[in-house]
């Protein structure tokens, strides 16, 4: 098995929108769905290119009520590229005998191969084989290459090469009742003999989008003067271009396109800038070398190597690869978030969630100035969360649940569920915790990189602000002398209030009340952190008096957290009075139960009577924090806690009540049982490699992946598996390698060091290549070593560990 490549061997029009998703290229900047290049939007194909942070607003009348959404937009169609024989029909593989189809995406280089021998229905068989890139250098450019070749014809053939700026956001049937026309045609025309370009804007948000075309076609290897007229309409623009050709002719088309908004820094505008770019890109093979070395990179930073399990090794890279191409050095410079759903289709609407939370952590051990760059994104919207807060009656920071262009909340107020066909309440902003997640990996990327400027600059106000949140959230309750927060909703989904309440939200849930103190405790540090000047500056300008910090004190020792069955934590507070669910009579009727939330409601029931969750919420405690750190956060507040006995009791209550209804869940689950059971771990890490690849989640993926379930399965091998963490100065490397896996490899980035971590059952190695920075600090167990530039260490590992 080739563990660089995904392919697919045949066309099955049904699995069309999995694999546009799958087989997506992009750079972080743009992306586009692995459309056939032929094709346009029909309910087989789903052809979108979606470029960072390009949002733009609209409003529809639902039901007699205003609906507004934000929506990342589909830009321009860039890959249009057919043929036609004698004046036939285009093609269209609908209306052919496809009699070989194969497609290969090349992880190494990015590159999107397609073949397909097909006969039409005159019987000319030809046979068709195609590259693609989008360029992860040049991040402006994409390109498409096709060649021709007639097996049993001769005669005349006229391709077409267009970009199609009429296209709409049209990608989720659920959301189609909602207006997606967000593009206005601003202009178009041909501009050079063999290029085109168009322009059009978003509605309301009025971003400029450009692209340029330039197609050039060759007949065995030589210019053969072909005939070509340029078709150019409002919002659209085309090449056609005719010739002659002879059975056994390979005929090849290039197109180069370039795409530009009127965001991007260093152009005039984005129409001058496209047409530039795509006059003067190199041809074919140019840009190949170029994408070839810029992928080689990325991988030398970022890769991770299995031994024992050639499928999840490809999985993994497939995880990596879309990953990398959703965030990328390309988004350095750029003001963008990790939207849930990739740039890989339209599912969530491009919007960003807490999902970053099992993102950045990765990014922070590889790209730094990547994950800086993605934090940046909510420092910017800081402002926004603070007004938000204070219009919701609080102090400090809110973020909003769902996240957009400017960081206002932009989650629905209003869901589609499609079993019923109801049109519900939506309550998911009630998810507070989007704040925490935030905390965290502000506070990661210091304890990873100790960037004292990001601290200084950057954690501090955004920390202390949303520590300042969550405790006005907290209400002092006198007969309990306890702080319990009220009306939220944790991680679970399925639970939007008490049954009968209207789904007001829900007290004291666990994760939300433990990560509080968390994060209160991380305001504390970080102020005594700094050297006392700069504590005080920033005391002063964010008005942080004495009696608020005695307040976050008296929280940290007093906060509620409810229990059950003695020493179950409870979710949320009356958790142990729900009902229990018959599980193994829900599987018998529907089968596939992971959506029990549509399931329940379109019964007329729903799943707030029940003990049921979507996906880990009070295990989300085991995931984020050490052992030894829950069990300081919850002694501190004078429960009982003992990390041996009690987190399996705890993992093995909530698994039998989780249906994973979320791609994120499983993640979450395997993490936990690491080192309680590792070959359940194994299993639900098998699983959640299996969530886009094989569309697990109900066939969600053609709407776009799911970001962080990938980004997680990768953190996970690295973080959990291969126990990589940063604590107190120092990196820690504590493995709990899976028996199905003889050998793990990788380097992280620590400190202006780059490590090798090489774990085998009986082995770890670390060894840190030459470098200009100080000695780091690496633990094993009790050890603790310094290592310089140039050195390594071993350490026997039992295969226990
Ligand atoms: C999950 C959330 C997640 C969102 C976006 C939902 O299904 O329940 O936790 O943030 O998807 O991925």
């Amino acid at each position: 098995m080739d563990e660089w490549v995904l392919a697919r061997e045949d066309f099955d029009s049904k699995g069309e929108g999995l694999y546009e998703a799958l087989f997506t290229l992009g750079n972080g900047f743009f992306a586009t769905r692995g459309a056939a290049a032929e094709s346009s939007a029909d309910g087989v194909h789903y052809p979108g290119t979606y470029v960072a942070g390009c949002y733009n607003r609209m409003v529809t009348e639902v039901a007699g009520r205003p609906v507004e959404n934000e929506d990342l937009v589909n830009a321009p169609n860039w890959l249009l590229l057919s043929f036609r024989i004698d004046e036939s029909e285009w093609f269209d593989l609908g209306k052919v005998e496809v009699i070989d189809y194969r497609q290969e995406l090349h992880l190494r280089d990015g590159v999107l191969h397609r073949l397909v021998r097909l006969q039409d229905p005159s019987g000319r068989k030809t046979l068709l084989q195609e590259r693609r890139f989008v360029h992860m250098e040049s991040h402006h450019l994409a390109g498409l290459e096709l060649t021709l070749s007639p097996e049993n014809w001769s005669g005349s053939l006229e391709v077409r090469s267009a970009i199609d700026g009429t296209v709409t956001n049209a990608g989720v049937a659920r959301y189609r009742d909602l207006r997606g026309d967000h593009l206005l045609p601003v202009e178009q025309g041909e501009f050079d003999e063999e290029c085109l370009s168009l322009q059009v804007r978003t509605r309301q948000s009025n971003v400029h989008i450009a692209e340029a075309v330039r197609t050039r076609v060759s007949r065995n290897g030589e210019d053969p003067q072909p005939g070509r007229t340029a078709v150019v309409e409002p919002g659209y623009v085309a090449h056609q271009i005719a010739l002659d050709v002879d059975q056994g002719d390979q005929v090849k088309i290039e197109k180069i396109i370039s795409l530009f908004t009127s965001r991007d820094s260093a152009i005039s505008e984005p129409g001058l800038a496209a047409r530039d770019a795509v006059k003067s890109a190199p041809d074919w093979d140019g840009l190949m070398s170029r994408q070839t070395i810029a992928w080689e990179y990325l991988w030398g930073r970022l890769d991770l190597e299995l031994e024992g399990n050639s499928n999840a090794q490809l999985i993994l890279r497939v995880h990596l690869f879309h990953l990398m191409q959703t965030v990328s050095p390309n988004t350095f410079d750029l003001d963008v978030g990790v939207p849930a759903r990739g740039l890989h289709g339209e599912a969530y609407r491009g919007h960003i969630f807490w999902d970053e939370l099992y993102i950045l952590p990765f990014l922070d051990f590889h790209i730094p100035t990547l994950s800086q760059a993605l934090l940046r994104y909510r420092l910017k919207r800081l402002h926004h969360a603070k007004t938000a807060a204070r219009r919701e009656g609080h102090e400090g920071a809110l973020f909003p649940w769902q996240s957009g262009s400017d960081g206002r909340e932009e989650s629905q107020t209003l869901h589609l569920n499609p079993n019923s066909g109801r049109w519900l309440p939506d309550n998911s902003r009630l998810q507070r915790h989007i704040g925490i997640a935030i905390a965290y990996n502000f506070w990661h990327h210091y304890e990873v990189t100790r960037d004292e400027t990001f601290l200084r600059f950057w954690a501090v106000p955004v920390i202390l602000e949303i520590a300042r949140f969550f405790a006005s959230l907290c209400t002092y309750n006198s007969d309990l002398d306890r702080y319990e927060i009220k009306g939220v909703m944790g991680p679970d989904e399925y639970h939007d209030g008490y049954p009968d309440s209207d789904g007001a939200g829900l007290n004291n849930n666990a994760y939300t009340n433990v990560m509080t103190v968390w994060v209160l405790y991380r305001a504390r540090a970080i102020l005594d952190l700094l050297p006392e000047h700069h504590a005080q500056e920033w005391r002063s300008r964010l008005a942080v008096t004495p009696e608020e910090v005695a307040r976050w004190d008296d929280i940290s020792r007093k906060m509620r957290i409810v229990f059950h069955d003695e020493d179950i934590i409870s979710q949320f507070e009356g958790y142990g009075d729900l009902e229990e669910l018959d599980w193994v009579s829900y599987e018998e009727r529907y089968g596939d139960i992971q959506r029990l939330d549509r399931i329940l409601e379109a019964e007329g029931n729903t799943p707030n009577r029940f003990k049921v969750s979507k996906q880990a919420d009070v295990l989300m405690l085991f995931y984020l924090l050490p052992p030894e750190e829950l069990q300081q956060i919850l002694t501190g507040l004078g429960y009982k806690f003992d990390p041996t006995t009690d987190i399996p009791r705890n993992v093995n209550y909530y698994l039998q009540r989780t249906s994973h209804g979320s791609t994120l869940s499983r993640v979450v689950h395997s993490w936990v049982l690491a080192r309680l059971d590792r070959k359940r771990s194994w299993e639900f890490f098998l699983q959640s490699l299996e969530s886009d690849v094989y569309d697990i989640q109900g066939g969600t993926t053609h709407e776009g992946i799911h970001l962080g379930a990938m980004a997680g399965t990768i953190d996970l091998v690295q973080r959990c598996y291969g126990g990589v963490h940063a604590l107190h100065d120092v990196l820690w490397i504590e493995p709990a390698l899976p028996e199905e896996l003889s050998r793990l490899r990788f380097a992280v980035h620590y400190r202006g060091h780059r490590v090798a971590v090489d774990i085998s059952p009986r082995r770890l190695r670390v060894s840190t290549l030459p470098a200009l920075s100080a000695p780091i600090r690496v633990g094993f167990g009790d050890e603790i070593v310094e290592l310089a530039g140039g050195s390594s260490k071993e350490w026997p590992l039992n295969s226990g560990s």
